[in-house]
């Protein structure tokens, strides 16, 4: 399952450059996680790093994106060959 930001971001870029999978960027007004490169951080670390260091804990799962531990490894695979 790829995570999500919510609307409780406050746009202070702690979480970009931990991304292992570069999946995250700038928007406006909140950032927003590409669902398509976020792994929840499989493959790299043990846990997902973005919800590590967001301040406003605005990080969450994303419903729209259930994957098996596999098929995140799967995706990690593949975004780094
Ligand atoms: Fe990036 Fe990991 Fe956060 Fe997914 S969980 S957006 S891979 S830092």
């Amino acid at each position: 399952m790829a995570l999500m930001i919510n609307e409780d971001c406050t746009a202070c870029d702690a979480c970009k450059p931990a991304c292992p999978n570069e999946a995250i960027s700038a928007g406006d007004p909140m950032y927003v996680i590409d669902a398509l490169r976020c792994t929840e951080c499989v493959g790299a670390h043990d846990e997902p790093q973005c919800k590590l260091v967001c301040p406003a804990q605005c990080i969450v799962a994303n419903p729209d994106f259930e994957e098996t531990q596999e098929e995140l490894m799967a995706k990690y695979e593949s975004l780094h060959s």
